[in-house]
């Protein structure tokens, strides 16, 4: 794109994007939607199918609860009305990954609508609309690449038919590609506390299109909009809607008019492109399912499952700060996702040091599993080894510096902290005595800088400090060090 960032913010004074998502969330239940094949992810091609997941003639779908109770699960902590009454409608189209022709889907009544998900914009909290959550099952998937023959045939594995998907669509009430981003990473880590997704995008279990027009700022009115499909992780979100909405500006600036039509964000190329106009026709012709009863949702299930639900992030984050003095950012960080929370509560409890846990995991925990590419699920170090860790340093045994070595080691080898000391002869030396014999040592093997000092050249202290730490080889306690030092330099004043 041509705009350059000085243009960029110019233009963007006069014309405001407006974006608005539909994201798809595979629901983490043991069998399908309509039928008891297996979900499992991985498993050989098309060994999870049956007759009502492969669309063969008279095979009737039952609805499976577990997918409705998540569901409900998702929609409530989305702050949406449930409709007592919903309905399942076939969806029509043609592709080889949908054997039946049609994918079974809520349209005109669906579970659940007029939800809210709330977020902070610049230090201030907002509510971006939900317009509606719905039930549907997953198609098949076409494997283009990977077989010796993919030049001239693509291969379908129909494991994936009939998963179970909840499909949230916002209303269009984000404003730039960081709210855009913010959006997805908050469902993300709701659905993550539920329990109903993994929400693994590269897996294809957290899916997102994304709608974006641009109006001039003021205007009453909503611009036409694209819809970008093709978007594959978190970052492609935020460069395709940036591509985007730069895109539609030029457009306008150069006297053009936008063409609503779905794009495809090419990752590769950094841009998005048009796809050919009969790919995106859309003429659905839902009709109403007729081997599916309307879906009843009664007052006491919702109530139950109302009843059920974890404790949300938000509220979670409160308590943290509350119960362990953490700053704001500190527990927005810490509640990320429920795994990382519970990490720091279970190690904050062991240790009886919330600040230092919370400061060792997101520094140099988060630093080192962040370099192997892991999550906190996969951490070497448990909760209960890494509160040994901050103990032994909230009690002076260690340095901060020797805690970071131990901690390298503790993630090299999986040993303990005390394990890793006692092998290596590392304990921090705090104590009097054998420090000041060390600085006795120092300050006779350099009497020009204890003299400097003595004149009143303070600086030279810490260059002293230095000293005894590469003699302990940063074993010795610096604070005992310093004191000692001072101890057996005399005063430092001008002569
Ligand atoms: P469609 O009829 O194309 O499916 P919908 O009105 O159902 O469009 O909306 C689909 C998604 O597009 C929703 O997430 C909605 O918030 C968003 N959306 C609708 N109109 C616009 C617009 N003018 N600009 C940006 N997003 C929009
Ligand atoms: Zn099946
Ligand atoms: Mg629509």
């Amino acid at each position: 794109m041509s705009i350059s960032t000085a243009a960029s913010s110019a233009v963007f004074a006069v014309y405001e994007p407006v974006i608005g998502l539909e994201v798809h969330i595979q629901l983490l239940t043991q069998s399908k939607i309509f039928c008891a094949c297996s979900t499992r992810f991985g498993d050989p091609p098309n060994s999870n199918i049956c007759p009502v997941c492969l669309g063969l003639p008279g095979a009737l779908p039952v609805l499976n609860r577990e997918a409705v109770t998540m569901a409900l699960k998702a929609a409530l902590a989305l702050n949406c009305r449930i409709n007592p009454r919903s309905r399942f409608a076939r969806k029509n189209y043609f592709y080889p990954d949908l054997p039946k022709g049609y994918q079974i889907s809520q349209y005109g009544e669906p579970l659940a609508e007029q939800g809210a998900l709330e977020m902070d914009i610049g230090g201030a909290s907002r509510s971006v609309g939900i317009t509606r959550v719905h039930l549907e099952e997953d198609a098949g998937k076409s494997l283009h690449e990977g077989f010796p023959d993919s030049d001239e045939k693509s291969y379908i594995d129909l494991n994936r038919s009939g998963v179970p998907l909840i499909e949230i669509v916002s209303e269009p009430d984000l404003h730039s590609p960081d709210e855009a981003y913010q959006f997805l990473t908050r469902l993300k880590t709701l659905m993550l506390y539920l329990g109903v997704s993994d929400c693994n995008m590269e897996e294809g279990s957290l899916r997102c299109d994304a709608n974006v027009s641009v109006r001039r700022r003021g205007a009453a009115s909503l611009g036409t909009k694209t819809e970008v499909k093709n978007l594959n992780s978190f970052r492609f979100l935020q460069k395709a809607l940036t591509f985007e909405i730069e895109r539609q500006i030029e457009v306008l600036e150069g006297g053009g008019t936008i063409q609503q039509e779905t794009r495809l964000w090419d990752s590769r190329e950094q841009r998005t492109y048009g796809m050919r106009s009969k790919e995106f026709a859309h003429d659905y012709r839902y009709f109403p399912e007729p081997d599916l009863l309307p879906l009843l949702i009664s007052e006491s299930w919702k109530e139950s499952i109302r009843r059920s639900l974890p404790e949300l992030p938000h509220l979670r984050k409160a308590r943290m700060m509350r119960e362990y003095g953490l700053g704001e950012q500190e527990a927005s960080q810490l509640t990320g996702s429920p795994a990382l929370a519970d990490y720091f509560e279970e190690v904050a409890k062991a240790s009886g040091e919330a600040r230092l846990s919370a400061n060792w995991i997101l520094g140099d925990l988060m630093f080192r599993l962040n370099e192997r590419r892991q999550d906190i699920t996969q951490t070497p170090v448990s909760a209960v080894a890494l509160a040994e860790l901050v103990s032994l340093i909230a009690e002076g045994t260690i340095s901060g510096k020797m805690g970071k070595d131990i901690l390298a080691e503790m993630f090299a080898s999986g040993q303990r902290a005390s394990q890793i000391m006692a092998e290596k002869g590392l304990q921090q030396i705090s104590d009097a005595e054998e420090v000041g014999r060390v600085v006795r040592q120092v300050i006779a093997a350099n009497p020009k800088q204890a003299e400097q000092y003595r004149r009143g050249k303070t600086a030279t202290l810490s260059w002293l400090v230095g000293q005894v730490m590469k003699a302990t080889r940063g074993r010795a306690n610096p604070q005992v060090v310093q004191e000692a030092l001072k101890k057996e330099l005399g005063p430092s004043a001008p002569a």
